[in-house]
């Protein structure tokens, strides 16, 4: 991709990514309880929002598919979207549900604590009616997660907007980005994510999702390789400060991760996704060549490495300027 100063070019083909946006609310001081905490501010949130606007940044063209509260915050939300060039022809309001909230903190003993307001959310009340199919079937790619397989009617609308992408020769992209509190239980979690796992021609897995699903504690090529299905290209597992693991049908490896001093490590799984979707998008036949594609996992993982270095998951998404100088001080 040539270097834009930042501007979105648009000229590829369109990554559409389908799900929740939030807004998460972290206390203003770290390693206190939410009941301790003195005072909150908003942090934009949700993968799917997330890897949009990581696709955006990075001078690539996408669109966000999902429900928001017809409230001061879901209009906030559709404007940083738009802030960041990313389409949003694919969101709807809802009249009556809010956007939902999360609040989130890290306590001083490294537990995190969530505490949802979902109840039910704008989001989880998207219909199969409400989706902009026009919008959908003109993806090249089509991303999404699991957190819109929980209830109904999002989960039909989820079902559906896959098949249409699908139809119409998009390549389905799926990261589960398992929140287990979400859930009724770990079980239903586990079968709900798989449900669809067959669908999806490229998988992104954290470590501990990966320990998660196969419900081995070991992160090696057999446990990921056994998540493996026909019709996928490509498997890969992130591993946070060691990089990632990858698997196609005929090789697989491993990408080191960038030496970096994290302060936040939100986001940078969706900014590895965001920044591989944007380099395969026009070029699948990437996922077949393994120079190639360890080239375009080392820019996903310096990607994901800038985006631990910032506070938050939007801010800290890179823009090309920022990752070519970054790529120039890491060799
Ligand atoms: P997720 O956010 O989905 O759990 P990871 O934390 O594994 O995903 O991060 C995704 C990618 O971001 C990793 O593969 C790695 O390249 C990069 N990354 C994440 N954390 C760090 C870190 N502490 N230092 C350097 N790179 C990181």
């Amino acid at each position: 991709m040539a270097a834009n100063n930042g501007a979105v070019n648009h000229d590829g083909g369109l990554i559409v990514s389908f799900g929740e946006m939030l807004i998460d609310f972290v206390p203003t001081v770290s390693g206190v309880s939410l009941a301790e905490a003195p005072g909150f501010l908003k942090a934009p949130g949700g993968a799917p929002a997330n890897v949009a606007i990581a696709v955006s940044r990075l001078g690539g063209k996408s669109a966000f598919v999902g429900k928001l509260g017809d409230d001061e915050f879901g209009h906030m939300l559709a404007g940083i979207l738009k802030e960041n060039g990313v389409s949003g022809e694919g969101i709807n309001f809802d009249k009556g549900a809010r956007t939902a909230l999360a609040f989130v903190t890290l306590k001083a003993d490294g537990d995190r604590e969530f505490m949802f307001y979902r109840n039910p959310s704008a989001d989880m009340l998207l219909t199969p009616d409400e989706l902009n199919l026009e919008l959908i079937r003109s993806a090249k790619v089509f991303h999404y997660g699991s957190i819109s397989l929980i209830v109904e009617p999002c989960r039909s609308a989820h079902l559906k907007a896959m098949e249409v992408a699908k139809d119409a020769g998009a390549l389905l992209s799926y990261d589960p980005n398992l929140r287990l509190p979400l859930w009724p239980s770990a079980e239903e979690a586990r079968e709900q994510i798989m449900s669809i796992w067959d669908k999806a021609e490229v998988i992104k897995v954290s470590d501990n999702e990966l320990e998660f699903l196969t419900g081995s504690n070991k992160i090696d090529d057999e446990s990921a390789m056994s998540l493996w299905h026909p019709n996928l290209k490509l498997l890969l597992v992130t591993l946070g400060d060691k990089g990632c693991n990858y698997y196609t049908k005929h090789f697989h490896g491993t990408v080191g991760a960038f030496p970096v001093k994290a302060v936040d490590t939100t986001g940078a799984g969706d900014s590895f996704v965001g920044a591989l979707l944007t380099k395969i998008v026009d070029d699948q036949s990437v996922l077949e060549d393994e120079v190639k594609l360890k080239e375009i996992l080392r820019y996903s993982c310096a990607c994901g490495a800038i985006t631990t270095t910032k506070k938050g998951a939007i801010p800290a998404l890179p823009t090309v300027p920022e990752l070519e100088a970054f790529l120039n001080t890491h060799h």
